[in-house]
């Protein structure tokens, strides 16, 4: 009842969701077999992703944390960003396959920034896994490894993805309507 009015259509129900989740974990499983790996993911908006994620990859794994803070000045500015990291990893990385779980990669400023800082610790490997992407809206080059769906640029709420805190627990992604 609450989330009647500002949530508009569903864009991707649980289940079309969960297929393409099983396949990424898949492609995981079959490129980390006999690694040391880590799936790091970002707070908050990757909690379900991450959760699925992880059930879905049939290897041993770790799992960790990372989140931070963001002011944006303007979002089409690179640079503009003000981007800070409020919790570390709690683990040493220097020899783990590091997989950055993410929600959404938009400009990629904020992937780029958490990518610099990850890099110095000097894991032994470290690429991306995003469950949405917008690769037309880039302002940094980044390699995406895992990408869920290539979304267009409309605002989504739902399955983690917040709209000022709230409608993270929907379990289906849907576009704002605001
Ligand atoms: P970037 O730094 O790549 O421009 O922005 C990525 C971040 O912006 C995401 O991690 C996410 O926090 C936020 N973001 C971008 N698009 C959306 C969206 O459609 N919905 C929500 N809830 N957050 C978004």
């Amino acid at each position: 009842m609450i989330q009647q009015g500002v949530i508009g259509p569903v864009y991707l129900d649980g289940k079309a969701i969960a297929a393409r989740v099983t396949e990424m974990g898949r492609e995981i499983t079959q490129d980390y077999e006999g690694g040391n790996l880590l799936l790091l993911s970002v707070l908050k908006g990757t909690v379900f992703f991450m959760a699925d994620l992880a059930r879905a990859v049939s290897l041993p794994l770790e799992m960790d944390y990372v989140a931070i803070s963001s002011y944006q000045q303007d979002h089409d500015v690179p640079g503009a960003s003000n981007i800070q990291i409020t919790k570390d990893a709690g683990m040493p990385l220097f020899d783990k396959d590091v997989l950055v779980v993410e929600d959404i990669i938009d400009t990629g400023l904020t992937l780029y920034y958490i990518l610099r800082f990850l890099a110095a610790k000097q894991p032994r490997s470290l690429e991306v896994c995003t469950l949405l992407d917008r690769p037309y809206r880039r302002l940094v080059d980044l390699d995406v490894r895992y990408r869920g769906f290539t979304v267009p640029d409309t605002y989504f709420v739902g399955y983690g993805f917040d709209y000022r805190q709230l409608h993270r627990n929907l379990p289906h992604l849907a576009e704002l309507n605001v």
